[in-house]
């Protein structure tokens, strides 16, 4: 544990400081791990999870974190569905119950419930809103 703690000392501008983290030589990483750069590879990202071990070579020198391939997002289907649950959100304040058309402002739903030409008559400009159905745009 004496060399652990000594190379801990040396990154610990980067280390968590809790020396928790179990530490791998190079290339004898558990099976599951992957450093940020192979996760990448793999068209993956660590997510947002935290870094489970660190893996070293040449005494701690060279070191990198390792992350749980189980726990890595997709890179490119995480950002979509973030995007799309970020989008659910924002197309629930902003489509009219009624006409079902999806405006690029957020509608006062709580007391009209509707878009003002359904409400009132007031014809909505036609570039405020998109036609239904909305969904297609996230799928272009
Ligand atoms: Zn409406």
């Amino acid at each position: 544990m004496a060399d652990q703690d000594q190379d801990l000392a040396d990154v610990a501008p980067y280390d968590p400081g809790d020396g928790s983290l179990p530490v791998f030589r190079w290339k004898q990483a558990g099976p599951g791990l992957a450093t940020r750069r192979q996760l990448r590879k793999m068209g993956l990202r660590p997510g947002g999870q935290e870094p489970v071990a660190r893996i070293e070579c040449r005494g701690g020198k060279r070191w990198a974190w390792l992350y749980r391939i189980d726990l890595a997002k997709p890179k490119f289907a995480m950002t979509l569905a973030k995007e799309a649950a970020l989008d659910a959100a924002m197309a629930a304040r902003q489509t009219c119950g009624i006409c079902r058309r999806r405006y690029f402002h957020c509608l006062p739903l709580k007391t009209l419930g509707s878009c003002l030409e359904c409400f009132d008559g007031t014809p909505a400009d036609p570039a405020s809103y998109i036609a239904p159905p909305a969904k297609h745009l996230l799928a272009a």
